[in-house]
């Protein structure tokens, strides 16, 4: 058996030799045995290269070494000493056992105190006499300067501290790895692997943006020789890093214009006279707009690839719909694809409703439809009867076999990745994109994970909307709120109530909604006709809720965040939130983009008792601005990208150094170069390039973006 000893124990099996490689196993850096190697495992090392890219959180600079008899309580410092006692005693009220390690520095002494580690008495007493470099923050105790669980680290002849005396790297962690561990085989991995590390940016380029090599780069972004030599180690990691995603999706972008010559659809006058005519109202000048950016994109012989974004609430339906008749008019089909459901009946509904008059055959396919009405409607997709086809992402999952898709529109595209993206294209031949979003991304965020897509923005809410009036009530107000509801609903306005909101199960969110609704009904609106609706319902019952609710004979709706995106009553007037502080500030702002969309005052009310000063924070900033925008920066900053930008919503990979917040110039600077190169050198097909060329190939090659030639 092998990995039980101490981590530095190192392994029993020799490595057979062999040429120096980074994607070798992390099992062959120095001081890393199985057991380590899992440990590294759950933070998604396992090779020598993830090893070299496992950034340190931040750095602490313990650069300058104090005097034990300079030290001030309450500062933060580096001391060296001598070790000369080392012993446990019990605290002052016999609870917990001390170890206390004294160690002297010239005629001073200083303590140093841990909790409940007995064994360190005897690491210490091995180390008598012997100098050890500490790290942490000092304070009176009752036999003068004392420092509390310290980071330490003894010094020897032979090899240079890592944890003091230096700007020191501080690692993410997983259970039973510690910081003076990871700098050992980090510190190890590069002084090792240094000539394995290929630099793949061409030199040109290092020169025109003043990046430093990778070699150099690495070593410093680990063990910084200077602070300026850190700054640089950064930004040459945060440029590549960017720089490689860019030129992925340049690359991608690039071969699906080129290599795939899309449709050319017909937009003249004609083909758009059914549209206009059927108008329900003014298209506002931002609709327009857009609608001839699409126009002109879908008249190119080139695909459309297009995201359209748009506050909640701006109609981006209308946009789809002309979008629509285009390639109808055309003679192709349009596929109309939306994340839930319920949206996606609603969507059916409401085109159903407005081409009535057009006899154009619109047919709904999600998952839950019966066999035989599935059947049916896969029929009409695939002879050509069904002209517009409204669905979920059934559409893409179940067999569906299209006549002659010619354009595809995604729905609240921030719930779908890049390669269920994929997938409904290749459904067709090539058909023209847009994929429409009310999440309102940052701009560095879209240029990230939408960076292959050409944008439009609906920057204008159509006219007679009123703001929606936001207000935060706390738990006791609740009996005012329901007084409102009351009024409200007695004016013929109707009502939202969302409940809490329970992550952690769909079940149990069921029930706290079922709970909910059983309540108020007895005991506070015993009067009024309340609904419910929530995620485990049946498809069929869903239907029957939203419909009723639709034509008013729901009067209060008691949901889950299932009503969250695009559903569409302009008689309900008042959305409140149970327990605010649970949902993120994007998704509170989808759920009031639910009302506000008729002339009548709409309400949003956040009832939350907010622990926390972030808590507090949230729920200001949501009640103050209603730009969306602002919205999503804010829930960036408090979030991290991780959420927005995981592999899980967005299809890409995760970023290991650069900040889409922070290091905005610098993505908008790589993405120029890499969408210039790929001007000059579309494949990248130049010897000077072949080496960024299988880099981004490896790097990307599960993510579908860059199509293999
Ligand atoms: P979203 O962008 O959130 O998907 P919708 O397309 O659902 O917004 O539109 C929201 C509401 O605004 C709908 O009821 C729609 O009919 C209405 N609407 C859209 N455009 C206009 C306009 N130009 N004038 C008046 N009402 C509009
Ligand atoms: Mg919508």
């Amino acid at each position: 058996m092998q990995g039980v000893g101490a981590p530095t124990a190192g392994r029993v099996n020799k490595a057979p030799p062999q040429p120096l490689s980074l994607d070798a196993d992390v099992r062959y850096v120095k001081g890393v045995g199985e057991r380590i190697a899992k440990m590294f495992g759950k933070m998604g090392v396992f090779t020598v290269r993830d090893l070299l890219m496992h950034f340190p959180r931040r750095h602490e600079d313990r650069r300058h070494l104090r005097r034990i008899g300079q030290l001030r309580p309450g500062e933060t410092a580096t001391v060296a000493g001598k070790v000369i006692v080392a012993d446990n005693v019990r605290s002052p009220k016999g609870s917990m056992i001390l170890t206390k390690v004294a160690i002297q520095d010239g005629q001073d002494i200083a303590y140093l105190v841990w909790f409940n580690q007995p064994f360190l008495k005897n690491v210490f007493v091995k180390l008598l006499g012997k100098r050890i470099m500490v790290y942490g923050v000092a304070q009176y105790g009752n036999q003068g300067i004392e420092i509390v669980s310290p980071e330490w680290e003894a010094l020897s002849e032979d090899r240079d501290p890592l944890s003091s005396g230096r700007i020191v790297p501080i690692y993410p962690l997983t259970e039973g790895l510690y910081q003076n561990n990871v700098r050992r085989i980090i510190l190890g991995a590069l002084e090792k692997y240094v000539p394995a590390i290929k630099d793949v940016l061409p030199p040109w380029l290092r020169t025109a943006r003043g990046l430093v090599n990778l070699d150099y780069a690495l070593r410093n972004i680990h063990f910084p020789e200077s602070e300026h030599a850190l700054e640089q180690a950064r930004f040459r990691l945060v440029y590549e890093e960017f720089f490689l995603l860019q030129l992925a999706l340049a690359l991608r972008k690039q071969n699906f214009v080129e290599n795939e010559p899309g449709i050319k659809f017909d937009v003249s006058v004609e083909c758009t006279k059914a549209f206009y005519e059927i108008l329900p109202f003014e298209l506002t000048a931002a609709q327009k707009r857009v609608i001839e950016e699409i126009a002109r994109d879908m008249a190119s012989p080139k695909p459309m690839n297009r995201l359209l974004q748009g506050d909640v609430g701006s109609g981006k339906t209308i946009v789809a719909v002309a979008a629509m008749m285009i390639a109808i008019h055309n003679g192709y089909q349009a596929a109309l694809m939306a994340p839930t459901e319920i949206l996606a009946e609603q969507h059916y509904l409401v085109l159903r409703r407005m081409l009535e008059g057009l006899g154009i055959e619109i047919v709904l396919l999600t998952g839950s439809l019966k066999a035989a009405e599935k059947q049916k409607a896969q029929m009409k997709v695939s002879s050509g009867e069904a002209q517009i086809i409204v669905g979920t992402h059934a559409l893409i999952q179940e067999r569906v076999e299209f006549h002659s898709l010619g354009l595809v529109v995604i729905d609240e595209q921030h719930r779908f990745g890049v390669l269920q993206r994929a997938a409904l294209r290749q459904k067709g031949w090539n058909p023209d994109v847009l994929v429409m979003t009310a999440t309102p991304i940052p701009r560095t965020l879209a240029l990230t994970v939408y960076g292959d897509l050409d944008i439009s923005v609906i920057d204008e809410m159509p006219p007679g909307r009123k703001q929606v009036r936001t207000h935060w009530k706390f738990t006791e107000d609740r009996p005012l709120v329901y007084e409102g509801i009351r009024k409200l609903v007695n004016q013929g306005r109707q009502v939202y109530i969302v409940c809490p909101l329970i992550e952690e199960s769909e079940k149990l969110q069921a029930k706290a909604a079922t709970e909910l609704a059983e309540h108020l009904q007895k005991d506070v609106f015993p009067d009024l006709r309340l609904g419910l609706l929530h995620g485990q319902m049946k498809p069929a019952e869903k239907d029957e809720v939203m419909t009723r609710f639709r034509n008013g004979e729901i009067q209060v709706l008691i949901s889950t965040t299932v009503i969250e995106v695009g559903v569409d009553v302009p008689n309900a007037c008042a959305m409140v939130i149970e327990d605010a502080e649970r949902f993120g500030l994007a998704q509170i702002h989808q759920l009031r983009g639910r009302v506000g969309r008729s002339e009548h005052q709409s309400f949003c009310v956040l009832i939350s008792d907010p622990k926390t000063d972030e808590g507090r924070r949230r729920l200001e900033v949501i009640s103050k601005t209603s730009n969306g925008f602002e919205i999503a920066e804010e829930d960036l900053r408090i979030r991290g990208p991780g959420e927005f930008y995981g592999t899980r919503q967005s299809g890409l990979p995760s970023l290991k150094i650069a900040d889409v917040l922070k290091d905005v110039a610098i993505l908008e600077q790589s993405r120029r170069d890499a969408f210039d190169l790929i001007r000059r050198d579309p494949q990248l097909a130049s010897a000077e390039h072949a080496a960024l060329r299988q880099e981004i190939e490896k790097r990307f090659e599960s993510y579908e973006l860059v199509a293999v030639s």
